[in-house]
């Protein structure tokens, strides 16, 4: 409970030339902390030109009260000014607002490649070479055009050393009779996924300006949880069930249903309760795990294609990566063995958005996989 923990009321402002003396919160790193702001009295150091600063658990005002294992360096009612500077200052969210800013730039630069390399009609070879660039891993290009007597070709693409006019020559005419399969489901989950992290990433800069802010905020991000989880679905269920039309809008339509009941339930106040961190967790958790549904079916009806096994494995693994985030979450480890040590690196939050931009990332290699199988096959 927060009234058993011990907080030290310190009021300082890190700015980001102190990161460096600060990147192990150690209690001598801290103690010279404390000391200016003893001897200073009130003092608080300036960051971006205005003065403010950061306070312990105990000063929150409730609708800030979130973890009482994080005991320091919160940010409280700050002019949404001073809130928007703090991107570039340290504070007890920075890490929290990097990483999904990070990982939202991260998707649009994929997005961006993705929408380089997608196969068009006339332009199949071009963009396989593109796709080199797009993605790290060679069984998504093997998967891509290995099907087709091209393998060879695509190794090459992947050891850079042939000119891409032979490849796409190559590949011409093996690809010529491909005609590709609707993007959107693809795009849908690209959109959703960085409008999950921008909201998030909203959410942890600006929600210490003020309750209505909070509310706002918290519910964006809540959206654009259920957004990602949402849209993760479309490209396993089109591309998986594209001949299939019955248990194709079936499955599309569960899952939208179910985001929005969840986003609805979501805007309910006591839904932010600290109380009910674990049911947050299980809302989103059991929205996810439907996923396991159209999942096995799947591999009842498509078992024996490596495209399917591949993609399922893919989705093995997404799904590890998010139960791992939504225990750390939960459980908030390891802040509550060591309360107030991982106050500016390494608590649970920041492990949990780490593991969701890895969750997120093996999603899209998912994808690519789907386009390459329908691409190819369409609904043979
Ligand atoms: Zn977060």
């Amino acid at each position: 409970m927060a009234s058993t923990v011990t907080v030290l009321k310190r009021r300082t402002t890190i700015r980001m030339s102190e990161v460096a003396a600060m990147v192990s919160p150690t209690s001598t790193t801290k103690s010279s902390l404390l000391e200016g702001s003893k001897g200073g009295g009130d003092v608080a150091k300036r960051c971006c030109g205005h003065k403010h600063e950061l306070v312990g658990y105990e000063a929150l005002p409730e609708f800030l009260k979130h973890n009482e294992f994080v005991l320091d360096y919160y940010r409280s009612e700050w002019p949404i000014k001073q809130a928007l500077l703090s991107v570039f200052a340290l504070h007890n969210e920075t890490i929290n607002i990097w990483t999904h800013l990070i990982g939202f730039f991260v998707f649009l630069a994929l997005t961006v490649c993705a929408a380089t390399m997608v196969p068009m009609e006339t332009g199949v070879a071009t963009s396989t070479v593109h796709l080199a660039n797009c993605t790290s891993d060679p069984t998504v290009l093997m998967a891509y055009y290995g099907t087709n007597g091209t393998a060879m070709a695509v190794q090459a693409v992947l050891r850079h050393n042939v000119s891409a006019s032979v490849v796409e020559t190559e590949l011409a005419s093996a690809a010529a009779a491909g005609h590709p399969v609707t993007r959107w489901p693809f795009y849908a989950y690209l959109c959703g996924a960085m409008f999950c992290l921008l909201m998030s990433s909203g959410c942890h800069l600006l929600s210490c300006h003020s309750e209505h802010a909070c509310y706002v905020l918290l519910r964006l991000d809540y959206a654009g949880i259920t957004g990602l989880i949402v849209t993760s679905f479309y490209p396993l269920v089109y591309y998986t069930f594209l001949c299939d039309p019955f248990y194709r809008t079936l499955y599309l339509a569960a899952i939208t249903v179910f985001g929005a009941a969840a986003v609805a339930v979501s805007m309910l106040p006591v839904f932010e309760a600290p109380d009910l961190r674990w049911a947050r967790a299980a809302l989103f958790a059991c929205m996810a795990a439907s996923g396991l549904v159209p999942i096995v079916h799947k591999l009842l009806v498509f078992g024996a294609r490596p495209e399917a096994v591949l993609t399922t494995g893919y989705e093995l693994a997404m799904g590890a990566f998010y139960l791992a985030g939504v225990v750390v979450y939960g459980a908030r480890v390891p802040e509550r063995w060591l309360p107030g040590k991982f106050d500016l690196f390494g608590h649970s939050h920041q492990l949990f958005h780490a593991l969701v931009i890895a969750g997120a990332y093996t999603h899209y290699q998912a994808g690519l996989v789907y386009l390459s199988w329908r691409d190819m096959d369409m609904c043979l």
